[in-house]
């Protein structure tokens, strides 16, 4: 099995991280009942997606 020649130094290391980062899920206002939702889902609160009540509670 390949082994790494170096050790990876501290600088290559933390600029490698800089494009290893958190990404924040996409929050929406649900249109029918103002609560947080993510976006593409059925609102968890109210249960309706596009309007319409979908998933009854
Ligand atoms: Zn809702």
């Amino acid at each position: 099995m390949a082994v790494p020649f170096r050790r990876t130094s501290k600088t290559a290391k933390r600029k490698r991280r800089t494009h290893f980062k958190l990404s924040v899920p996409g929050m929406v206002k649900c249109p029918s009942c103002g609560e947080m939702k993510l976006s593409h889902r059925v609102c968890p609160s109210c249960g309706s997606y596009n309007g319409k009540e979908v998933v009854s509670k």
